[in-house]
């Protein structure tokens, strides 16, 4: 009997294989027409000056409009892309429409924005990002300087001595370079020394228990004063409410991002939010 089970079980488990593997082989290909045939989008979400309350810039956030299943979030195809390789033409057309989208914005003389892109650990690994990042501004026209790239805490604790030259090559074309989901890693402290890193992501994990969890708040608090001690800005994700805002700017928190200015919205919206923000009253 435990025999017989033990062979129902298996063959439960060989089934949903069996169709987990399918779903993603058909994810797969749909992703790579996706590329193809332009399905996917970039929104934009502000990132705001505490000091100012003005939006200083903007993190492109991709999405995947899917003719039959509408709006597909970054969560349910970026990991896909990262493990089969599609990663590099995802990350390539969105890093090519974020540059495109900030220069007509300069073009229609916007206020000059940042505008942070996302690179996956794959991404970033391979030895000619820094080529690709050169040829694409180059290509659209869009300053280096306005450019940021969002790099994770589990790529840059790869093969150190390759990070650091291709850290450094970015850094020669002059993008800043952005630690996102910051304190979330396997990580160590001393890469902040090494890498020419300018800003600090804090994890919207660490925001979410503010202001009352006492130890949210400390670790948020003590990534603002190390961070700025080593000469980088400090940016606060996944801000909601009034309350964490206020204790952010307590702690002389630079800059923040999230649902208490603005969800990440199409282009137009965008642009909409930037126009009312600096109207003169
Ligand atoms: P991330 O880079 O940490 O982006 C921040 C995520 O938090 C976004 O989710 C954003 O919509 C969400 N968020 C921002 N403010 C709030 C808030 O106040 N409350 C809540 N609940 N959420 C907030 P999204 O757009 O679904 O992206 C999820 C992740 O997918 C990103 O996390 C990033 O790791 C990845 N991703 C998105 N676009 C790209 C891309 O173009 N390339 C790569 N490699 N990864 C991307
Ligand atoms: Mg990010
Ligand atoms: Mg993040
Ligand atoms: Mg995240």
């Amino acid at each position: 009997r435990a025999k017989q089970e033990g062979r129902g079980c298996f063959r439960y488990f060989t089934q949903n294989l069996t169709y987990a593997a399918r779903e993603r082989i058909d994810l797969e290909a749909r992703l790579h027409r996706a590329v193809e045939q332009d399905e996917l989008r970039v929104y934009f979400q502000p990132q705001v000056d505490i000091a100012t309350g003005r939006i200083v810039g903007a993190e492109a956030l991709v999405r995947w409009l899917d003719p039959k299943e509408g709006l597909i979030p970054p969560s349910r195809f970026i990991p896909v892309a990262e493990s089969t390789g599609l990663i590099a033409d995802v990350g390539e057309w969105v890093l090519r429409h974020t540059c495109l989208q900030g220069k007509k914005w300069i073009d229609a003389g916007l206020p000059p924005l940042t505008l942070a892109v996302n690179i996956s650990p794959r991404q970033f690994l391979r030895s000619d990002i820094g080529d690709t990042v050169a040829r694409i501004l180059q290509e659209t026209g869009f300053p280096p300087t306005c450019l940021e790239l969002e790099l994770t805490e589990s790529a840059l604790m790869e093969r150190e001595q390759d990070v650091v030259t291709l850290l450094n090559r970015l850094r020669d074309i002059g993008v800043r370079l952005a630690i996102d989901d910051f304190g979330t890693g396997y990580s160590s402290l001393t890469y902040l020394k090494r890498f020419p890193l300018d800003v600090l992501k804090i994890d919207k994990g660490f925001i979410d228990g503010i202001p009352h969890r006492k130890d949210d708040g400390a670790i948020a608090a003590a990534i603002v004063a190390m961070g700025q001690t080593l000469g980088f800005k400090v940016l606060a994700e996944g801000v909601e409410h009034e309350g964490q805002l206020a204790f952010l700017q307590s702690t002389g928190c630079n800059m923040y991002q999230g649902f208490l200015r603005s969800p990440p919205v199409p282009a137009d919206t965008f642009r909409e939010l930037l126009v009312h923000a600096h109207a003169p009253v």
